[in-house]
């Protein structure tokens, strides 16, 4: 199943569920919210195959519903100029 996933900071409550859930995709800034590493959650990159399941988890135990998941790249975010 292709999956995409990003954050929507502005509902994340710094709860660290999905860090704990699928440290390999999620991790927070500064301010301690919640982001996608795969691509700095931009939300265009396609989740890997071994990652999927981890995702879901971390979508479906998110208190906020902050982890959006889709099954196509989030339209907004790609075409945002990307450097290097
Ligand atoms: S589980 Fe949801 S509220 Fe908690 S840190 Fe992750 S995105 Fe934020």
């Amino acid at each position: 199943m292709t999956l995409y996933t990003r954050v929507n900071q502005e509902t994340c409550i710094s709860c660290g569920a999905c860090g704990e859930i699928a440290p390999d995709v999620f991790a927070y800034d500064e301010d301690g919210l919640s982001y996608s590493l795969l691509d700095q959650n931009d939300g265009a990159v396609e989740v890997p195959e071994g990652l999927v399941e981890e995702v879901e988890e971390a979508h479906e135990e998110c208190p906020t519903e902050s982890i959006r998941v889709a099954e196509q790249p989030f339209a907004e975010q790609v075409e945002k100029t990307k450097a290097g």
